[in-house]
């Protein structure tokens, strides 16, 4: 049999780089003929996380083998970062890398090209695969049923002009082909209501239809409705795809250790992804709340970027700037706040028993896969659309917002987060019973004769029949 290669061409973007790095570790682990190579996109704005990342990986993936290597692309110093534009600035140097690999791997037994995967946001980057002559594979790193989403919006703006900025207040519900439920216009993702975001994401909807194949990190027992409303091109539903390797635990020692004396289920962990703070009127609110509501917490609170910038929040050196006076005091027994959490070490902690989510999907299926239930906060991107799922389209999620945009200056109050936070915490809820079924399916989704395991296997067959 010939050997193969792929080439993924992927996000300088935590939520994104992370869940694709580990669908090529499981591609690999499957095939002893395929050989992966890494392409992340550069540019001077990305962050240190990434570039750790990304070196921690090349540096365990030369240990084990050479099967997976990283590629560095020359950074990009343009002062936009938008996804599409980068991607279309960045062709020339992954046409250049791609070409480079081809030649110094030309004889007999070197692997064949066999194929591009692309993340979601870089569909120009078909264009490179289409000169190579192989098919390109998308990337989605969201929800299937968010998939299906930016098809209809696309369809229906191209066919009847629709503008979802237009209907961003209204109570107008929409009929969504990957939905079960008529989805509500007000919790539609925020960068659809952007003028601005509009236009790349309708133009990289309309590319999808272009691609062999859409990998999507979801399963079919979470979303078999999403999954099968698909008519072309296939969707390869692979997941949960996390990164449940990575060692939160020695770099937050005291934390972990605190999280070790508390009681089974008796901790509810906030936390809001990569990007997510709250202005001062707005955590004393949620102070509030945790000190009314009694029960143990862990928080992950950050101090918000300059207004204007687009960079991620940073840790406080002291949070009680921001806190109520004297919070931390009074809650010394029952709380703890952080910076940047290890979430995926937190989830995994027995102590812990409900988590207030910002609702990103990697978020959603940690929580899923750890057996946590959610209360939902949305903030940014896809999160209002993921928030309604998980309460109404799945049943997994209580609510303590569905509709919250970070934009848009609202405040929620104490009463209603505490509400939400007890409703999340209530012991042997429908709810809690779900969600820990689900993790079970999650799991199971993955082993050998598992949902997840077969698509991956149709995933490989399908590359290897690319070979000339
Ligand atoms: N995360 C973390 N600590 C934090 C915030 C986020 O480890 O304090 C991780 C989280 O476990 C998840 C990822 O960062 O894997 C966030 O991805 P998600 O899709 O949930 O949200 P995004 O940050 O992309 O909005």
């Amino acid at each position: 049999m010939e050997k193969a290669q792929l080439v993924f061409v992927l996000a300088p973007a935590m939520g994104h780089l992370v869940s694709a790095v580990e669908v090529a570790r499981l591609l690999l682990n499957r095939h002893d003929l395929l050989s992966i190579t890494v392409l992340v996109l550069n540019h001077s704005s990305v962050n240190s996380g990434v570039r750790n990342y990304v070196e921690s990986q090349r540096a365990s993936s030369s240990t084990i083998s050479n099967s997976l290597r990283f590629i560095d692309l020359p950074k990009d110093e343009h002062e936009s970062f938008s996804f599409s534009s980068l991607a279309e600035r960045q062709k020339p140097h992954v046409k250049e890398a791609v070409l480079k690999i081809t030649q110094s791997e030309s004889s007999i037994d070197s692997p064949q090209l066999a194929g591009f995967v692309i993340d979601m946001f870089y569909t120009p980057m078909i264009d490179v695969a289409n000169e190579f002559g192989v098919p390109s594979y998308i990337f989605f790193t969201s929800s299937a049923a968010s998939l299906g989403f930016m098809l209809y919006v696309q369809k229906i703006h191209d066919e009847e002009k629709f503008d979802p900025a237009e209907f961003k207040d209204s109570d107008s519900e929409l009929p969504v082909p990957s939905l079960v439920n008529p989805l509500p216009a007000r919790v539609m993702p925020s960068p659809m209501l952007s003028k601005k975001q509009l236009p790349p994401l309708l133009e990289n909807a309309r590319r999808y239809g272009e691609a062999k194949g859409i990998i999507v990190n979801t399963f079919l027992e979470l979303e078999s409705h999403a999954i099968e409303s698909f008519k072309i091109p296939p969707i390869y539903p692979v997941g949960p795809i996390l990164d449940v390797r990575s060692d939160g635990r020695s770099n937050h020692q005291e934390i972990m250790q605190w999280l070790d004396d508390q009681p089974l289920s008796s901790v509810v962990f906030l936390c809001f992804g990569s990007m997510g703070s709250f202005g001062e009127d707005q955590v004393k609110e949620i102070a509030c709340a945790l000190e009314h509501s009694g029960y143990r917490f862990l928080w992950s609170l950050r101090r918000p970027p300059p207004p204007g910038l687009l960079v991620s929040p940073s840790d406080y050196e002291d949070p009680q700037e921001v806190l109520p006076k004297g919070f931390l005091d009074r809650t010394t027994k029952i709380g703890r706040v952080m910076g940047w959490a290890p979430q995926v070490a937190v989830l995994a902690h027995p102590a812990i028993g409900g988590f207030v989510s910002h609702c990103g999907w990697n978020s959603v299926l940690e929580s899923i896969w750890f057996g946590v239930p959610i209360a939902t906060w949305p903030m940014y991107a896809e999160q209002q659309f993921n928030a309604f799922e998980m309460v109404i389209e799945l049943g997994l999620a209580v609510e303590i917002k569905m509709d919250y945009r970070n934009d848009s200056g609202i405040i929620v109050n104490c009463d209603e987060i505490e509400r939400g936070i007890k409703c999340l915490m209530e012991h042997d809820s429908e709810k809690r019973k779900k969600v820990k079924e689900m993790s079970e399916r999650s799991r199971m989704a993955l082993m050998d004769s598992g949902s997840s395991h077969f698509y991956l296997g149709n995933l490989i067959t399908d590359v290897m029949d690319n070979l000339g």
